[in-house]
């Protein structure tokens, strides 16, 4: 059967010249990194380069670059290492944001944390004053994400920054969705702290960045050996340091014809959906400020009631087509995402929703595949409520 794969915000195939870069370092050049002989020295040179490129295309110095085990771990390190080095309670995030964030702020409550969250409208949108009104003398740390996973949206990080900057106030953006699709510049965008991911670029899972800027408050909390100078102790992950760099250097070089791809998969896609499901569907969030291949939409029936979205998905799987309802982090529980949730919408429409996620190798056919199979889908859907 014909696998068409829409969930490339949930991760990614490796790229193949990126398998490629890695396939040495599982072999001959397995040598750990901190081994004072030839081959442990091979590996050190191999990550020494790895850190300089990735500081290079974030606009950081290799010294403020240090390798994790991916998003999970940055977004833990930043909200727990800055309280823990500030002592300052508040943590001022959105209900928008991943668990990664959010289950970390309200785990710092238990040491004396507060979160503190910024309500987004219903599209999702936060803006520059929100977070202004927001911060106090107890504030430790803003964190807003770049790039929203489930709905796309696009937060407004350079207005933001420049507001932390001015209120002296650390300022952490979760990159892991805009990494390679949007600029990323620290300086820029005027960010403190910076997390990214290997898996949702066509690198490999396990491995990511947490970009630290000089002088930051920041205590780590990963103890171990010696690597990355006495902040993250652990056997460096050479093949994924690898893997992702070259991950990063191919979004980068390639991301001007891939946004071109993505735009000319979503149009198609909308002028699909509004020519055969016209006021049968709405599109969560904030379309107008938005990255293009991630698309998330809610089916109603002719009543305006909302389809059950965890039948759509199961019912498109069986047609070999791959998409999410909410982030695939929690998928599987029965409550709307928490991302739908934050932005207020109905439970009924959260649950009606499914989220596609465009990738490099999806193609105009598989966009015409999927509406084919969506309107069989949702057809039996409805024809099978109605005589229920
Ligand atoms: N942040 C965001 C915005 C994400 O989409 C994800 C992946 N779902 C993560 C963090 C977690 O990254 P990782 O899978 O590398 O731990």
């Amino acid at each position: 059967m014909r696998t068409v794969y829409f969930d490339h915000a949930a991760t990614t195939p490796v790229d193949e010249r990126v398998f490629e870069a890695m396939k040495p370092y599982f072999t001959e050049e397995f040598g750990n990194a901190n081994s004072a002989h030839q081959l442990g020295n091979n590996a050190k040179v191999a990550v020494e380069e790895a850190r300089e490129k990735v500081a290079e295309l974030i606009g950081a110095s290799p010294a403020e670059i240090i390798f994790t085990s991916g998003g999970t771990e940055s977004d833990n390190a930043v909200i727990k290492g800055v309280r823990a080095a500030i002592g300052k309670s508040d943590v001022i995030t959105s209900p928008l944001e991943h668990h990664a964030i959010l289950h970390s702020a309200e785990c710092e409550k238990r040491r004396g944390g507060k979160p503190v969250y910024i309500e987004p409208d219903s599209k999702g949108n936060i803006t520059p004053k929100q977070v202004e009104e927001a911060i106090t003398d107890e504030t430790a740390l803003v964190s807003l994400m770049h790039v929203n996973n489930e709905i796309g949206n696009i937060n407004p990080l350079r207005e933001i920054g420049a507001i932390c900057k001015e209120h002296g106030v650390p300022f952490h953006s979760d990159a892991v969705q805009s990494i390679g699709k949007l600029p990323v510049d620290v300086e820029e965008l005027g960010l403190d702290f910076l997390s990214m991911s290997g898996h949702k670029i066509y690198g490999p899972k396990g491995i990511g960045v947490l970009y630290v800027r000089h002088g930051s408050p920041w205590i780590p909390w990963m103890h171990g050996g010696s690597q990355e100078r006495r902040r993250r102790g652990g056997t460096l992950n050479v093949p994924g340091i690898i893997g992702l760099v070259k991950a990063l250097e191919l979004a980068t070089d390639e991301v001007d014809v891939n946004l071109e791809h993505y735009d000319k998969l979503r149009k198609r896609l909308l002028k699909g959906l509004h020519n055969r499901f016209d006021g049968k569907f709405v599109i969560n969030g904030n379309p107008e400020s938005s990255v293009p291949h991630i698309i998330n939409l809610a089916f109603t029936d002719e009543q305006g009631n909302g389809i059950d979205g965890e039948m759509l998905l199961l019912n498109l799987d069986m047609e070999g087509i791959c998409v999410s309802n909410g982030s695939a982090c929690t998928s599987g529980a029965v409550e709307p995402s928490h991302v739908l949730q934050g932005l207020g919408l109905d439970p009924e429409i959260a649950n009606s929703s499914i989220r596609i996620s465009m990738g490099k190798s999806n193609t105009i056919d598989d966009i015409d595949y999927f509406l084919d199979k969506l309107e069989a889908v949702l057809n039996r859907m409805m024809t099978t409520t109605a005589n229920a």
